[in-house]
């Protein structure tokens, strides 16, 4: 394997890495003077419209075979045959602005045929609707799930640019640091808010735009082996954490991760703009030839929309992220319950509470975290009923309802709370298990 400034060069996916090296995503913001910003949206529109003439082609192919349905087999040219046949093209991007207009449309390709091909064909409602008011013919573009031709409006925004040669680096010039990307050589102004580790490569450059603020996502190499594993860990080290829909988590002591309080802003602000919008929506009209037209303002508060709902994508990872931070470094050993997650979003009907509430993510957070703070991630096995044991004399009910949010012992007597008792449960599941490996005295 070789190590050259550029990166390192290894054949295959990131797997293959060497021992102690991973990948990860630094995320930062970026101010883009003026001008940049003219580049950049120049770079947005032009992968779009690489994009668009890959569609464009796609259905011409289509319909010269006579598809009606059923899989896709189409051979993907590459961009360069792609903007040598339209003149109109901006031939003066970064070339992979063009290439990752190939590797979307590559993936709408898959995505259609993964989950749409199989299937009889489907229409969109509004498709429908107007094949029965005005009698409209449907065509290729209009079977669910087929590439669709991106809007100004509903395109992505951001483009992906890979490191040739060192062209993706940060600089810094008086105390104030630089994102140079090809074409932004002369640097991008970036909050590095999160040093970037020494030592690290960068490979990729995710450039977006998130309503009306720029942002750029950096997949970094970089060697950072696992800490030694805790040798010996004491009862008092071990935290049992049991799954709360509202609070995340309950854990051993009783706590929770307030995560309901947290929630409540931002769901309420969601709550308030998602109102307006289908206000706004169901004034909506429709013009002669069926398509359905939409105010100016609708379009603006679907950008704030866009807006409200990043911001609290980004909020609520941030606090998973903290959270998670914080009881990786407190402890040396996390006892989780078994959850299948999906399996439980359809006993409970908690569907989308549970999945919205992060705990999956969560898990995945503490379960990295500690293994690279080279502390214990138990999971308790599926077998282990953590919320029927009393964790006071562990005595096991036969029958908990779900509404019991209070467990009674008909054996001891003791009243606690239903999570907190499982979380107490779990802690001691741990402290066995950890027991018989002689981690625990
Ligand atoms: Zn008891």
């Amino acid at each position: 394997m070789a190590i050259t400034k550029e990166g390192v060069h290894i054949k295959g996916t990131k797997k293959s890495l060497p021992d102690g090296w991973s990948t990860y995503a630094f995320r930062y913001a970026i101010f883009p003077t003026p001008e940049q910003v003219t580049k950049l949206e120049k770079s947005f529109g032009c992968e779009r419209k690489v994009y668009n003439e890959y569609v464009s082609d796609l259905y011409e192919y289509l319909e010269s075979i006579g598809f009606e349905s059923g899989f896709i087999r189409y051979k993907v040219p590459n961009y360069t045959t792609i903007t040598a046949k339209y003149d109109y093209l901006d031939k003066s991007n970064d070339s992979f602005v063009y290439n990752d207009a190939k590797m979307r449309f590559q993936a709408a390709i898959k995505k259609y045929n993964e989950t749409y091909a199989k299937q009889p064909i489907q229409y969109k409602k509004s498709v429908r609707k107007k094949m029965k008011t005005i009698g409209y013919v449907p065509t290729l573009k209009d079977i669910k799930g087929m590439p669709k031709f991106h809007s100004k409006k509903q395109g992505k925004l951001s483009y992906t640019t890979n490191q040739t040669n060192g062209n993706i680096k940060i600089t810094q010039e008086n105390g104030a640091y630089f994102l140079c990307i090809p074409k932004f050589q002369e640097g991008i102004s970036i909050h590095l808010h999160r040093e970037l580790p020494i030592d690290g490569i960068i490979k990729k450059a995710t450039i977006k735009r998130e309503g009306t603020k720029y942002v750029v996502s950096l997949s970094v190499d970089y060697f950072c082996p696992n800490e030694k594993q805790v040798e010996f860990v004491t009862a008092d080290e071990v935290i049992g954490l049991d799954y709360s829909q509202s609070e995340l988590y309950v854990d051993s002591e009783g706590r929770t991760a307030q995560y309901s309080r947290y929630n409540k802003i931002i769901e309420k602000r969601q709550r308030r703009i998602n109102k307006s919008l289908a206000r706004k929506k169901n004034n909506a009209k429709t013009d002669e030839t069926g398509n359905i037209v939409y105010s100016k303002n609708y379009e603006k508060q679907v950008k704030e929309y866009q807006k409200v709902t990043t911001k609290a994508k980004n909020q609520r990872k941030d606090f998973l992220h903290k959270k998670s931070n914080q009881i990786t470094n407190d402890y040396h050993a996390i006892v989780v319950e078994d959850l299948n997650l999906s399996n439980l979003a359809q006993c409970l009907s908690l569907g989308k509470k549970l999945h919205d509430n992060g705990f999956g993510m969560f898990r995945m957070m503490l379960q990295y975290k500690s293994k690279k703070k080279g502390k214990y991630y138990i999971v308790a096995d599926k077998y282990f009923a953590s919320s029927k044991l009393c964790s006071e004399c562990n005595h096991k009910k036969d029958k908990l309802k779900i509404s019991e949010r209070i467990y009674m012992c008909d054996n001891c007597g003791t009243k606690i709370d239903r999570d907190y008792n499982a979380g107490r449960n779990l802690k001691y599941y741990g402290i066995r298990i950890l027991h018989e490996q002689s981690i625990i005295a």
